[in-house]
């Protein structure tokens, strides 16, 4: 495994390094990842769990997952187990885990600490009054006619509240803070919402619920989190969070709020409600999809770990929103794969291909024994070829070859158009580390489609060349038909087609790609059986010459295409 990958020198290390030379924290970092277990995580997360933890190890210092599980409507223990997977798979290790849930009972008790301050009081208004009276932008705020209950009259209530005395939406318990802020979240923010549901762990303990501004600050300075990162949308959230804090006796330093800019992909959603969506929809088979952007659907479509934390420690920790190119993203996939993955010959769309001149055991060609009214694919040849180029150490494998074989219907055309230089009668090619093949003939059915091709080899060129070194234009691979496996193959498309999904109608789900998945019936070399002797579950290999191809988890004998072999984000800033 890659060790993880931070990135040094943005503005948040530049803050950390200042509060540690200024004595801030002591020289004390302590970080925090804080998903809303409502979901899977998605690439999005893949930067903020970057920046959490790398920060944390780039101080020597430490990063707790906190779950983030104050809403009992939308929060399951499933979407927390699949969180922690992802973390450690993506190659980060928690120093602890908590909930927010954890502090339940502290947040209530600091609740009582700003309710006898006169800070906080209890509305009976419901939401939509409350909002309406919140006003806007140069829009002057409403107070609430429960504004000046007294301390003794709001602990009473508040009491009340907790011991489950009023309906669902009957009462709120706000922050006392400004009806006339230029910062909307000042106006008297909402603190505890009545909600009857079963919590995923308080069960029926709670009927009131803190919202997230009251239980995020509050969270952090509980566990003594120097540095909570969040991303862009809160920075008017951030006074909310000092205003909370300044107010309270705080075990620990009061930990400061920093901002840094969402990760966003060219046709890509990062919403979990949209990315739920999808799934309700049919549109995908579920969260760990191959084409959903979650850490489970791009694991299962074979991206590495390492190409991920790669890519994130490249963009870096910025403050500006941008939309960065999927193909940036497949291009940091690529460089790791072509490292790291083995390569093996798949044929994706089959075509027969006949040796007329090949031998078979008893002596005769496959053509003379064809001519006999028999069939025989002839003797079985084994060929050494070399796992991976670029790294010696994987080793070789051995590859049969007969007389029949599978060849890419593609690498075959009966009337080959300009520059098209692989097979066609009358033209040799190689077979990649095997023989040159000259096409001779051509089989069709009824309707004239090319079933079959008929060719020769030429018996001095064992290995794929001729002695006397004439040029061959094309390589192409096979797979010997006697022993091909059959395989099914996936390959995808962009979930959206538009760059920036839903830009024109305002929902991403009207720009979805018509057909984003092609499944093809392929004939593979015996190296690509699943299982021991081949590949591991989730192993990802290259088929040569066509891409990048990931094993099922679960499902033998099934590829996932992750990435083709163009580089098209080397393409694509060429043309810019
Ligand atoms: P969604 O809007 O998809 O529900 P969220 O922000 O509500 O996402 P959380 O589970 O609350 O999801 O997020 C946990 C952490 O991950 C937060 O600190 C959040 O800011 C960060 N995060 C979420 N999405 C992104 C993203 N696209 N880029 C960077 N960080 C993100
Ligand atoms: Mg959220």
């Amino acid at each position: 495994m890659n060790e993880p990958t931070t990135s040094a020198g943005d503005f948040i290390a530049d803050t950390v390094r200042a509060d540690n030379e200024n004595g801030t924290y002591s020289g004390r970092v302590q970080t925090r990842f804080p998903p809303e277990p409502n979901g899977y995580l998605h690439i999005g997360h893949a930067k903020a769990i970057t920046a959490d933890f790398g920060i944390a190890e780039q101080f020597s210092g430490t990063c707790n997952l906190r779950f983030d599980d104050t809403n009992p409507d939308t929060e399951e223990t499933e979407y927390v187990e699949s969180i922690i997977d992802d973390i450690e798979w993506l190659g980060f290790h928690p120093n602890q885990v908590f909930y927010a849930s954890d502090y339940f009972e502290s947040l209530y008790d600091w609740a009582e600490v700003l309710i006898t301050k006169g800070l906080a009081y209890v509305d009976d208004q419901d939401q939509e009054t409350i909002q309406l009276q919140r006003g806007g932008f140069g829009k002057p705020g409403v107070e609430s006619p429960y504004r000046d209950r007294t301390a003794e009259e709001n602990m009473e209530l508040f009491r009340a509240m907790r011991a489950g005395e009023f309906a669902d939406g009957a009462k709120v318990l706000r922050a006392k803070i400004d009806m006339q802020s230029e910062n909307m979240q000042l106006r008297d923010p909402v603190m505890y919402r009545i909600r009857r549901g079963f919590h995923h762990r308080t069960g029926d303990t709670w009927v009131i619920y803190p919202t997230y501004d009251w239980a995020h600050g509050q969270s952090d300075a509980l566990e003594g989190v120097t540095h909570s990162m969040c991303t862009l949308e809160f920075v008017t959230n951030r006074p909310l969070y000092d205003w909370y804090l300044n107010h309270l006796d705080l075990p620990y330093e009061k930990p400061q709020q920093l901002e840094f800019a969402r990760l966003e992909l060219t046709h890509t959603v990062t919403s979990k409600r949209k990315l739920r969506q999808l799934i309700d929809d049919g549109v995908v088979d579920g969260w760990d999809d191959p084409r959903m952007p979650t850490l489970q659907g791009l694991r299962r479509r074979g991206y590495p770990a390492s190409a991920i934390r790669n890519f994130c420690a490249h963009i870096g920790i910025n403050k500006t929103n941008s939309r960065h190119s999927l193909e940036e993203l497949e291009s940091f996939v690529r460089t790791e794969l072509n490292r790291s993955s083995q390569r093996r010959m798949a044929v994706l769309r089959p075509l027969k291909l006949v040796i007329d001149n090949w031998p078979t055991e008893d002596g005769r060609t496959i053509e003379e024994v064809r001519d006999a009214g028999d069939q025989s694919p002839g003797i079985t040849t084994w060929f050494e070829i070399a796992n991976n180029p670029e790294n010696a150490d994987d080793g070789m494998r051995r590859v049969p070859f007969t007389g029949e074989l599978w060849i890419e219907s593609d690498d075959f055309a009966e009337v080959p158009p300009p520059k098209f230089f692989r097979l066609s009668v009358g033209r040799e090619v190689r077979l990649r580390g095997a023989f040159l093949v000259t096409a001779t003939e051509v089989v069709t059915d009824d309707q004239g489609e090319v079933v079959e091709v008929r060719a020769t080899y030429d018996p001095a060129s064992e290995g794929g060349n001729a002695p006397d070194g004439r040029k061959v234009k094309s390589t192409m691979h096979w797979v010997s038909a006697t022993h091909g496996l059959d395989a099914e193959v996936r390959l995808y498309e962009r979930l959206f087609s538009a760059l920036v999904p839903g830009e024109t109608t305002g929902d991403p789900l009207d720009d979805l790609t018509k057909n984003s998945v092609e499944v093809l019936a392929a004939k593979v070399e015996p190296a690509l059986a699943s299982g021991d002797d081949g590949v591991d579950p989730g192993q990802v290999v290259q088929f040569e010459r066509i891409g990048y191809f990931a094993a099922d988890p679960s499902h033998p004998m099934l590829f996932h295409r992750t990435v083709g072999l163009r580089d098209e984000w080397a393409s694509l800033q060429k043309r810019s």
